[in-house]
């Protein structure tokens, strides 16, 4: 890769041919505001707050949708930046709920950590009164529209990320507000409750509808499906009370579909779900020991010679559980009557 240098705010900046200016600057531990800027996603420039100056080029362009280029000499806290961007977070502020201590986004929110960091401390504009209806159709996370900054993240995630397509920015002006298709409840949609959207949502308009902070996280690989996605669990009392995907995960880099985002808390925790093996004895299932279990297994597999057993596995389990699997069935039992259901 072709390395570039900058100047950002008078300090030399080493960055690699095709970063945007935004990149460049965040690599070299300068911080420029963004709302509509994701990693993940392509650059959008909706927002406006990562305007800079750059020497030669016209107006204040944006630094996520520009590329940087050797060098450059660029100013991210100029007068003229900061009034944009100040003007642009009181318009926003105009039309947000205040009621950030029972946000479930509190202390997480993005909007909150850019008015702090342009030192907004108060309301100048007149206080506008959208209001929008609870979307909660959804089982897993809610839509509250009066909290939305329009940033376009979510919209962005389900056609970039989640290759859904299931909202869009939906009328014009004043009215605009994330949509689905006949603006339709979310629960009628297209939607696959994948909750990427939520997870990228800067502000509290997607959230899940239960919000415990965990104390701790347990990294592990999700068991629902040979993909094998890494996720983080979270832990509250011994609890899990929440599920984020792993960004190093190679196999889901971050990304989880329904059954792993919000599918794993209340299945190990359901009263029920098998704990302990179960041995049928006279017509009644009985809790048993896996010791006792195991060697009932082994006793009754040793009644039948190898082309008469086989082994039957799952796509519901890891692929490290599939090939323990086939490995027993061809180096214990000797069979190669073995099956996978993935194969329909
Ligand atoms: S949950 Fe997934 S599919 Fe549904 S709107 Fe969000 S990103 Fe799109
Ligand atoms: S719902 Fe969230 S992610 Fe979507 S546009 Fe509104 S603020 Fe942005
Ligand atoms: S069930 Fe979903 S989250 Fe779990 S491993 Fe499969 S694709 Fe990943």
């Amino acid at each position: 890769m072709d390395k570039i240098t900058l100047t950002i705010n008078g300090k030399e900046v080493e960055a690699t041919q095709g970063m945007t200016v935004l990149e460049a600057a965040r690599s070299a531990g300068i911080y420029i505001p963004t709302l509509c800027y994701h990693p993940d996603l392509a650059p959008y420039g909706g927002c406006r707050l990562c305007v800079v100056e750059i020497e030669g080029m016209r107006g204040l362009p944006t630094a996520c949708t520009t590329p940087a280029a050797d060098g450059m000499v660029v100013h991210t806290e100029t007068p003229a930046v900061n009034e944009v961007r100040t003007a642009v977070v009181e318009l926003l502020i105009a039309e947000h709920p205040l009621e950030c201590l029972t946000c479930p986004q509190n202390q997480r929110c993005e909007l909150q950590e850019v008015a702090a960091y342009l030192g907004i401390t108060e309301q100048p504009l007149r206080r506008t009164s959208r209001i929008f209806p609870l979307d909660d159709s959804n089982p897993f996370f809610t839509i509250d529209r009066n909290y939305c900054i329009l940033c376009g993240r979510c919209v962005r995630t389900c056609q970039e990320i989640a290759c859904i397509g299931a909202i869009d920015m939906a009328y014009r002006g004043y009215d605009m507000k994330v949509a689905t298709f006949g603006d339709s409840k979310l629960a009628d949609s297209i939607c696959h409750s994948c909750g990427e959207c939520m997870v990228r949502c800067p502000v509290g308009a997607i959230v899940p509808r239960k919000t415990t902070r965990p104390e701790r996280e347990v990294k592990t690989t999700c068991p629902y499906c040979a993909v094998g996605c890494q996720m983080y669990l979270g832990i509250k009392n011994d609890r899990i009370v929440g599920v984020r995907g792993d960004p190093e995960g190679p196999s889901n880099q971050g990304r989880l579909c329904v059954k792993g985002r919000f599918g794993i808390a209340e299945f190990v925790h359901h009263e029920d779900r098998l704990t302990t093996p179960l041995i049928k004895r006279n017509g009644k299932f009985e809790e048993a020991s896996w010791e006792e279990a195991l060697s009932l297994v082994a006793e009754k597999l040793k009644q039948y010679n190898s082309d008469e057993v086989g082994v039957v596995s799952s796509a519901r389990s890891t692929n490290e559980a599939n090939y323990i699997a086939q490995k027993f069935g061809r180096a214990v039992l000797g069979t190669n009557n073995v099956d996978h259901c993935a194969r329909l």
